[in-house]
């Protein structure tokens, strides 16, 4: 079946994926690996270099997708490879302090102005859960503010969706999670003034946090007003709640210190994934000293880990954000990546497609409905044909994204003006055969 989709030899990987679906729910792992919403099923992949995938068939990509957003450097970065191999040759974990959790530590808070202490952990899931327990405690207060369309990992208390309306009390959206957790989350439509007002007005007192992605980007790209950020700040430090950046995506990832340095909001928590750990699983949580103050063993709130600041890991981290910290990093990042996504705004927008991508830093993602900034989940277009459509073709054409059209994709330093330059001709070929 996924030969005829998309011209191109898939054999091995339908085979190994006819036996995983025999060991793993869904055949996969995590859930949108299993390419459920485009046609086919996933390739398995054999190796990474740069900015290239090659599949179990041999087929060679260009990666958008990244690992979701950790390979900032692009695969098998030389350094990040170096450090991961001399940290191996002295074990692999001890279950005790290392000096690398010190460097990783340093590197991190001797640059960013907004937190001043910090614990790991090996998820971004991790450390919202983590955080949401650390908020709760230091408030002795239990509602949370969510906001609809922003993922915070699989954290049964974040796997609400709303309803319409305003301050809709939460049901869970996904089974297994009690009632009763979902309705200490609220859920609120992002970029809406009055919703959060008229629920703090509500809830004064009982709020211990508001979370959000400040730049939404697991429900597409939803870029929201400074204004609208500004004030969850102030309505937070007026109503004694917490405001929480989960910036598991955005940090280190639109500038070093992330979001927060992008709209220069300080926020009360902040949580870190995805490129903190160089390809390999570390999540953070952060905060002020006085709030980190209440984890264990300082602290009344509980939270440990067996692999927490594994040393292999802390080492991958450390390879990456060096690089990450140099002068420039992130101009060049996000030069290369305004190169490419005006190349295919602008080619199809002289042939009239209703088509746009949406981009900050080096995300971009893909709006088939015109619309020219979507700040809400309930505004985007459910009908993904199109990008499916679109998806398949840029395989064909040996290009990889993320294969959904809710997800973002992510540009790697390893990504050159050459290689995108190659990509974005194939989404203009790709674009030109269906619309
Ligand atoms: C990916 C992500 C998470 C979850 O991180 P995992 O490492 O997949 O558990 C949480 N929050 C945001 C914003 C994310 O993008």
């Amino acid at each position: 079946m996924g030969e005829t989709v998309t011209g191109i030899n898939r054999s091995t990987s339908n085979k190994l994926f006819e036996k995983a679906k025999n060991y793993f729910p869904g055949g996969v792992n995590s859930p949108v690996r299993a390419f459920k919403s485009v046609d086919g099923s996933p390739l398995f992949i054999q190796k990474g270099d740069g900015p290239h995938i090659w599949d179990e068939d041999g087929n060679q990509f260009i990666d958008f997708c990244c690992s979701w957003g950790p390979l900032i450097l692009g695969h098998n970065n030389p350094d990040v490879y170096n450090k991961i191999v001399t940290t191996l040759q002295n074990g692999s974990s001890f279950g005790a302090p290392t000096v690398l959790e010190n460097e990783l530590a340093e590197l991190i808070l001797n640059r960013n102005p907004y937190i001043e202490k910090i614990r790991f952990v090996s998820s971004g899931t991790e450390a919202v859960m983590s955080a949401l327990r650390m908020a709760r405690g230091y408030t002795g207060r239990n509602k949370v503010v969510k906001f609809e369309g922003c993922y915070h990992g699989h954290v049964d208390s974040m796997l609400v969706k709303a309803g319409s309306g305003l301050a809709t009390l939460g049901t869970s959206s996904s089974a297994g999670v009690p009632e009763s957790y979902a309705s200490e989350t609220i859920v609120l439509p992002l970029n809406d003034p009055e919703a959060i007002k008229a629920c703090f007005e509500k809830h004064q007192d009982e709020i211990a946090c508001v979370i959000i992605e400040p730049i939404p980007a697991n429900n597409g790209l939803l870029l929201q007003d400074q204004s609208f950020l500004n004030l969850l700040r102030e309505l937070c430090t007026e109503n004694k709640s917490l405001l929480f950046f989960d910036e598991v995506i955005s940090g280190f990832r639109v500038g070093f210190n992330g979001a927060a340095e992008y709209f220069g909001i300080k926020p009360d928590i902040i949580t870190y994934g995805k490129i903190i750990g160089g390809g390999l699983p570390v999540g953070a949580y952060a905060a002020s000293k006085e709030i980190m103050g209440c984890i264990a063993p300082d602290g009344p709130v509980y939270q440990a880990g067996t692999l927490s600041g594994n040393p292999v890991a802390m080492a991958a981290g450390i390879a990456q954000l060096t690089a990450c910290s140099k002068p420039g990093f992130y101009e060049d990042q996000e030069s290369r990546t305004s190169a490419f996504v005006n190349k295919i705004n602008s080619h199809a927008k002289t042939k009239g497609y209703d088509f746009e991508i949406v981009t900050v830093g080096s995300i971009f993602w893909l709006s088939f409905d015109g619309k020219k900034r979507i700040q809400r989940a309930d505004q985007i277009d459910g009908d993904m044909s199109k990008f499916n459509l679109l998806f398949n073709g840029l395989l064909q054409r040996g290009v990889y994204l993320g294969p959904s059209g809710y997800e973002v994709g992510f540009v790697s330093a390893a990504h050159t003006s050459e290689i995108l330059e190659k990509a974005a001709d194939a989404f203009c070929e790709s674009l030109d055969s269906f619309m």
